[in-house]
């Protein structure tokens, strides 16, 4: 399968890794919105945030669980978690992520 984020999981090509779980890797998204644009991607393939919620309960938490660690270190703590689902919703690349954004980095 041609998919840009499980060739991103298997190493073929390069990311700003951020963290890593069993189940999730984190990256710097690299076309950022904000200030702080990190995406959470479950390592397996799941077309979008709702496939992966029946395929793979478990993997969400962990994805969710992840993304607001991240933010917590990157962020003073306030944050946005948005997934797009569906081309009419923006989404682009149809590998389940989160969108972890905030406008308030920790150390500014
Ligand atoms: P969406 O539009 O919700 O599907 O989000 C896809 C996101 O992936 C966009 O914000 C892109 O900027 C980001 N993106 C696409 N390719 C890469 C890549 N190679 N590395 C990091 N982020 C990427
Ligand atoms: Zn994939």
């Amino acid at each position: 399968m041609d998919c840009i984020f499980c060739k991103i999981v298997a190493g073929q090509i390069p990311a700003t890794l951020l963290g890593e779980t069993e189940h999730s890797i984190a990256f710097k998204d690299i076309s950022p919105r904000q200030p702080i644009h990190i995406l959470v991607v479950p390592k397996t393939h799941h077309s979008n945030v709702a496939d992966l919620a029946f395929e793979d309960p478990t993997g969400l938490v962990d994805l969710v669980q992840l993304g607001s660690k991240l933010a917590a270190e990157y962020s003073t703590g306030s944050f946005r978690l948005s997934f797009n689902t569906g081309i009419e919703a923006g989404q682009s690349v149809f590998h389940a992520h989160g969108h972890i954004t905030s406008n308030t980095p920790k150390n500014q």
